[in-house]
């Protein structure tokens, strides 16, 4: 499956496992640090259109494929396998598509149908009929 919202591809530049598997490696020697399995869960929610969590060791911000079991802190260089993302998934990525990305945010506790409503309070999705042009004849 893939995702509507942006994943590591476009945050870290990483298309695959294997390409996120090598930056860290890169990052451990670039910085001189080992790398470190962690074996806590990551809790995936999106911000600004893209796939996120937050690093339980250092709480920095984490690129995350919501397909993927695997991420890593580019910062402190643990790693990490479990990921929860959203069960409404796809839900969700269908309700923040119609906003501007700046505004695709879903917090770990919100539902696709709250995000629905928040759309519907907020005119996300609705489409404006232009005026007519006034130089066309109806
Ligand atoms: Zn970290």
């Amino acid at each position: 499956m893939s995702t509507r919202l942006r994943g590591p591809a476009a945050t870290i530049g990483t298309e695959t496992i294997a390409a996120y598997e090598a930056r860290v490696v890169a990052q451990a020697s670039a910085k001189g640090l080992r790398i470190t399995v962690d074996v806590r869960t990551l809790i995936a929610y999106v911000n600004g259109g893209r796939w996120v969590a937050n690093c339980p060791h250092c709480n920095s911000g984490i690129a995350v494929h919501p397909d993927w079991r695997y991420a890593a802190c580019l910062d402190c260089l643990h790693t990490y396998a479990a990921i929860t993302v959203p069960g409404d998934r796809v839900a969700v990525e269908d309700a923040l598509a119609v906003r501007p990305v700046n505004n695709q945010n879903c917090l770990p506790t919100e539902t696709a149908a709250q995000l629905h409503d928040e759309n519907t309070r907020r005119g996300y999705g609705i489409r404006i009929a232009p005026p007519p042009d006034p130089e066309v004849a109806p």
